[in-house]
């Protein structure tokens, strides 16, 4: 493409959703670029050749939202499946339903508790932290569901995910889970939830489907040897810039530590492995935190789901050295005092706009990313943009 009005760097939801918008709405040409040799970001899938399974290449990805604006966006590209998430987890050789309902309750418990008497035991064993303000995941989970539940399904298995004293995490990673006191296990309580019927790759192509819209791969924006870097555009065009923070200003202030998940592949001669889509394991004889049966998440892909044959993928998860996918942001105390650095020195750079999980050092879920995105557009992209064509 020649002179581009914007490029991004970046093919994820937040550079989609953002190119999307600047074409439609003010007819901008858009370059995007990607290190990867595929769009989507993190939350690319690919139909596995042998068996057509869907695979989400970075681990599971559930749409959710209960955002109006952000269903009502996301339904132009692609209908969902009617998919509804549950989570089993494994505990002393036992299977309970998550997320902590009334049934895990009683079923840990050997009891029969109502609603008002599960919910009068609960605080009863909060002890001390059910009056106090949790400043952090250990306080915010005992807090929600007590000592015992906490220690059984949340101290290891979060000791298994973050590698970080619960005490030094923030209190809102377990408050992304509800705790119910009915027997309702729908893991996320979103108006609304599925999964895109033809995939999510058929979805972001959908996206960009577009003349004004062209997509470079395997282009590192750091790499002086191609035209589309940092080096040669900085200055000349508005950039919108999704990948690391950090990054962007050489680690100038230090690196921000992020998680990884490695991922173990298994394959099966069986019709279903697991008997359900996602098995979280508790304790920490075993080294993953959870198990994925890929095929599980799409019962309406009939020829699919009855072969004799199905993939399953166990998730280890570890800090990110370098090389390593950075995927959950550690967002220790310290981190966050560095993050807040770096995005102070964002003033500096007048043309560029710093977003997406990476760019944010957030954990975003797909409809926050979006969201973030319709809104960084309307507040800062098409602002830059009107001023340049001035
Ligand atoms: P990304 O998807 O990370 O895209 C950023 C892009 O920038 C990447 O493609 C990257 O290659 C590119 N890039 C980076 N640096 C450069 C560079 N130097 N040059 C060129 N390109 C570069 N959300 C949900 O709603 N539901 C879920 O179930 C869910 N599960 C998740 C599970 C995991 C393991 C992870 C990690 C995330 C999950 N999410 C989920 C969140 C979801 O992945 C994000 O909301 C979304 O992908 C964020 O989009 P983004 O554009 O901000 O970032
Ligand atoms: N969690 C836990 N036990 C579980 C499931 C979740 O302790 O069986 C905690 C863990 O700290 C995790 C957080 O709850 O990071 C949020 O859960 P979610 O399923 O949203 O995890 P993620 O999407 O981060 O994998």
């Amino acid at each position: 493409m020649t002179d581009p009005d914007l490029v991004i760097v970046g093919a994820g939801l937040f550079g989609l959703t953002v190119a999307q918008q600047a074409s439609e709405k003010l007819n901008a040409k858009v370059q995007i670029i990607d290190i990867r040799d595929h769009i989507g970001g993190n939350a690319y899938s690919y139909f596995d050749e042998e068996t057509g399974i869907e695979i989400h290449k970075y681990g599971a990805h559930l749409f959710h939202t209960s955002n109006e604006r952000v269903w009502e966006y996301v339904n132009r590209f692609t209908s969902f499946t009617d998919y509804v998430h549950r989570v089993y987890t494994t505990h002393n050789g036992e299977v309970f339903p998550l997320p902590i309902n009334l049934g895990t309750i009683n079923q840990f418990f050997h009891s029969a508790y109502s609603p008002s008497e599960a919910k009068a035991l609960i605080e009863q064993q909060a002890g001390e932290y059910a009056d106090v303000e949790p400043k952090n995941l250990n306080d915010q989970g005992i807090k929600l569901i007590g000592k015992p539940l906490y220690e059984a399904f949340i101290k290891n298995y979060t000791g298994k995910q973050w590698q970080t004293d619960p005490s030094e995490l923030p209190a809102s990673i377990i408050r992304r889970l509800p705790v119910r006191f009915n027997y309702n296990n729908h893991y996320f309580k979103d108006t609304h939830e599925g999964l895109p019927a033809d995939g999510y790759t058929a979805w972001f192509e959908r996206m960009i489907d577009d003349p004004n819209i062209t997509v470079t791969l395997d282009t590192d924006f750091f790499d002086d040897s191609q035209s589309l870097s940092k080096n040669s555009l900085r200055g000349n065009v508005p950039i919108v810039y999704t990948g690391a923070i950090d990054r962007y200003f050489g680690y100038e202030l230090g690196e921000l530590k992020w998680r990884t998940v490695d991922f173990k592949k298994r394959y099966y001669k069986e019709v279903d492995h697991l008997g359900c889509p996602v098995m979280n394991y508790a304790d920490p004889d075993i080294p993953y935190t959870r198990s994925i049966e890929f095929k599980n998440f799409n019962p309406e892909r009939a020829e699919v789901a009855k072969q004799n044959k199905t993939i399953v993928w166990d998730e280890y998860s570890h800090f990110a050295h370098q090389g390593d996918e950075p995927y959950y942001p550690v967002n220790t105390e310290a981190d966050r005092t560095m993050f807040a650095q770096y995005a102070a020195m964002e003033k500096k750079e007048p043309d560029v706009i710093f977003g997406g999980r990476l760019g944010s050092y957030a954990y975003f879920d797909m409809h926050q990313t979006i969201n973030s995105a319709l809104i960084a557009f309307e507040k800062q992209v098409e602002p830059l943009l009107n001023r340049q064509n001035r």
